[in-house]
């Protein structure tokens, strides 16, 4: 951090290396601080302010709900969640969805309907396939099957039953999982975020659906991150032409506004009865609401066009002015989900671009993430290019 970040709060818990600002307000893709200095945002609340800030369709429709019914509990009947799920299991072509209120708590009802779907089998102790450099939240299950030593490391002992294996290497799985009876399911991102953006291949995606079937698995895709239209379709995984059995969202569901969803498909929709599973806050009326309008809008200003056409030119456009760069390893990514990956670590990069006015983050170390909101135009992300370009060049030279 720079040396004119504020001291640590007396009463906030000091778990997040914060930047020496606060955000008052927002509109489109830029942002305030207290000062009244703007930023464009690179960042979109880490992927979750899909329609960027104070949309003017977004707002009135939440006003709207909050003088109606902000939460009712899961003791009735809530409207929203029939709309919603009905829509996701549109988009999706899965068939149900139970909704919570963040992306762990969505894997966590992953990792739960794989159990009980080996538990139903006869399958004692279930085991779950995951991957290297993965990550699936801060729960202590979440955490289990994430595959970061910092994360885990003062949280020991870990939950049991998960198999760690590398990406994109179907020969690696067969073989981790060869004459194990108990494996349940297998569980990614289609492309890992906090990992530093490493997609899977589509072909790979192809491969693990096949052998899924092959072998009563569960395909278990995190699209906490990569979903709700980020990569330019609704579900990164549908560019593979593929459906999973079990899909946690979050972040970018809800653009905002707090809202998590685990959605199944025929293999595992049954699996949870009454009692198996719940929340308190899940599903709320003002949540729903959110949800609902997000993927209205997104519909409405063909948003997913928007994510791939100014994601490419972005792409490009960085992979142009970086060519040759020493120091620049790749450019990567699918529509408004890029890495940039340097040769080194390079967390100091987040301060200078706060500095120049460009919001966005650095992942495992030494990746520099752009998930802005979807509504980027092509001006903002030139715009983008230019403040970070010189920014990545004097870091290097
Ligand atoms: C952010 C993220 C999570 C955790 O979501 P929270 O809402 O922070 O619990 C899980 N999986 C992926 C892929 C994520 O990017």
């Amino acid at each position: 951090m720079s040396d004119t970040a504020q001291p640590t709060s007396p009463h906030v818990m000091n778990t997040y290396g914060r930047l020496p600002i606060a955000l008052t307000h927002g509109q489109g893709c830029r942002v305030w601080d207290t000062t009244g200095k703007v930023y464009l945002d690179g960042l979109g609340g880490i992927a979750v302010n899909t329609l960027g800030h104070n949309h003017p369709e977004l707002v009135p429709a939440l006003q709207d709900q909050v003088a109606k019914l902000i939460h009712s509990s899961n003791y009735y009947h809530v409207p929203g969640q029939e709309t919603l799920a009905a829509k996701l299991v549109d988009l999706s072509g899965m068939t149900n969805a139970f909704f919570c209120c963040t992306g762990l708590e969505a894997n966590e009802a992953a990792l739960k309907l794989a159990r009980k779907f080996g538990h139903d089998k006869g399958i004692e102790r279930p085991e779950i396939v995951v991957y290297e450099a993965a990550f699936h939240g801060r729960s202590i299950a979440t955490l289990s099957a994430t595959g970061n030593p910092k994360v885990q490391a003062g949280f020991g002992p870990l939950v049991e039953g998960f198999i760690r294996v590398p990406l994109n290497d179907i020969e690696a799985l067969k073989k981790a999982t060869e004459g194990n009876p108990n494996v349940v399911a297998v569980f990614f991102e289609t492309i890992q975020g906090e990992g530093g953006i490493h997609p899977m291949r589509w072909e790979y995606l192809r491969q693990v659906r096949q052998l899924c079937n092959e072998r009563d698995w569960l395909m278990m895709i995190d699209e906490v991150q990569c979903g709700m239209g980020r990569t330019g379709k609704w579900f990164a995984h549908q560019w593979a032409g593929i459906v999973p059995d079990v899909m946690p969202l979050a972040k970018g569901l809800g653009s905002g506004m707090p809202i998590g969803a685990v959605v199944a498909g025929p293999r595992a929709a049954h699996i949870f009865g009454p009692g198996n599973h719940g929340t308190t806050f899940g599903g709320n009326p003002l949540a729903m609401r959110a949800g609902i309008e997000t993927i209205r809008i997104m519909e409405e200003h063909n948003l997913l066009d928007n994510a791939e056409k100014v994601g490419a030119h972005l792409k490009s456009t960085l992979q142009h002015e970086l060519e040759g760069v020493a120091g620049v390893k790749e450019v990567r990514g699918q529509g408004l989900m890029l890495g940039i990956e340097l040769d080194r670590p390079c967390g100091v990069i987040l301060n200078q671009a706060c500095e120049a006015g460009l919001l966005l983050s650095v992942t495992a170390d030494s990746v520099i993430r752009l998930v802005p909101p979807l509504i980027l135009t092509q001006a903002e992300a030139d715009e983008i290019v230019a403040i970070l370009v010189p920014i990545i060049k004097r870091f290097l030279a």
